[in-house]
């Protein structure tokens, strides 16, 4: 098992359901978190609250796809903890809506979270990754990443971005001894899916902890047995269908 005490991670959306979960199980595990970005300053507290009963938080709330704040954050982040190990690229925006509906503003939102945002959250990060001697990113995709669901093509296309972006730094930076994971998901029993598939019924379903424990599964077991991506379908899916 890797040592995880003290190492420090960036989460992004851990005001949703599956950011919480991840926070939770890693500051549980003895890691020190920083929650980037959200507007819901509510929920953000209530995970931080949720955190430090096991380890150190720091929020920084706000909207991450603007570039400045995010580079900005990353910065206030390092000089807090003093250094950063793991990124969870995990915020995101999903959808619901017919192909020809879809707006130029819609997309562009859509893929600015879901994609432009996690590219540049990882370039901003990187000279601190560097630095670490267990360096770790952990995209958050989709099944949609591999599928083409109705009512979700700019989704699909920003999740199929940010599994292509995945594979690509991934190859990039394995030689520095930074890993570049995804997680691709079927349907979790979040706020999202309520509005993506509102068609499903939460038996069933993935539960956040679930990923959470996917995710520390990536950064507690760094063996030499390297797992790029894993991908999990939720009970009523049928099997091997992503
Ligand atoms: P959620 O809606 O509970 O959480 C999403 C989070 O992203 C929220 O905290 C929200 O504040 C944050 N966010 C969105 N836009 C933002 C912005 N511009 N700036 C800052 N923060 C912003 O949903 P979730 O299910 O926990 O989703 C987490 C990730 O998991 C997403 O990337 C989603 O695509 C992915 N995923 C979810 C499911 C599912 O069924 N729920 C399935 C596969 C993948």
């Amino acid at each position: 098992m890797t040592e995880l005490k003290n190492k420090v991670a960036i989460i992004t959306g851990g005001g949703g359901g599956i950011g919480s979960a991840v926070a939770q199980t890693l500051a549980a595990n003895g890691m020190k978190i920083a929650l980037l970005g959200g507007n819901n300053l509510e929920k953000l507290s209530a995970t931080a609250d949720a955190v430090r009963k096991y380890s150190d938080c720091l929020v920084i709330p706000g909207d991450l796809t603007d570039m400045e704040f995010l580079s900005g954050a990353v910065s206030q982040a390092a000089e807090y903890f003093g250094k950063i190990d793991t990124l969870i690229n995990n915020a995101g925006v999903a959808q619901n809506t017919p192909f020809e509906a879809v707006s130029v503003a819609e997309f562009d939102r859509i893929m600015a979270i879901n994609t432009k945002v996690p590219y540049f959250l990882t370039q901003f990060t990187l000279p601190f990754l560097r630095k670490s001697d267990a360096a770790a990113v952990i995209n958050i995709a989709s099944v949609v990443a591999h599928a083409g669901y109705p009512q979700q093509s700019v989704y699909t296309a920003s999740k199929h971005a940010l599994l292509g972006m995945t594979k690509s730094i991934a190859n990039e930076l394995h030689k520095e001894n930074i890993r570049v994971h995804a997680i691709s998901p079927g349907g979790v029993y979040t706020d999202m899916v309520k509005i993506s598939r509102p068609d499903l019924s939460p038996d069933g379903m993935i539960m956040p902890e679930d990923i959470a424990e996917i995710v520390l599964f990536f950064l507690a077991r760094r063996t030499n047995a390297v797992i790029d991506e894993i991908c999990v379908h939720r009970l009523g899916k049928e099997p091997f269908q992503i």
